[in-house]
């Protein structure tokens, strides 16, 4: 996410690439650790949620690289990414 520090990058990365390995193996509620503030779900294509920084209304965008997201509630356009 722009805006993350080096330290939050590179747990999204090591994040990513779990849930891209294992997808069944983190259990039945799909997502990261608690607090990471993004959860993955999904696979083929893996997508990824999080909330938006303005209204916290979830945003669910796949994983492919940088791409901008628009938030459905408020319409707050988010550079991230995946
Ligand atoms: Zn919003």
């Amino acid at each position: 996410m722009v805006g993350s520090g080096w330290a939050s990058r590179r747990r999204y990365a090591k994040d990513r690439r779990l849930a891209r390995e294992s997808p069944r193996a983190r259990g039945a509620r799909p997502g990261v650790e608690p607090g990471a503030g993004y959860a993955f779900e999904g696979h083929a294509p893996l997508q990824v949620r999080f909330p938006c920084p303005v209204c916290n209304q979830r945003i669910r965008v796949p994983v492919r690289g940088r791409l901008r997201a628009r938030c459905g509630l408020c319409g707050t356009v988010v550079e991230c990414d995946t």
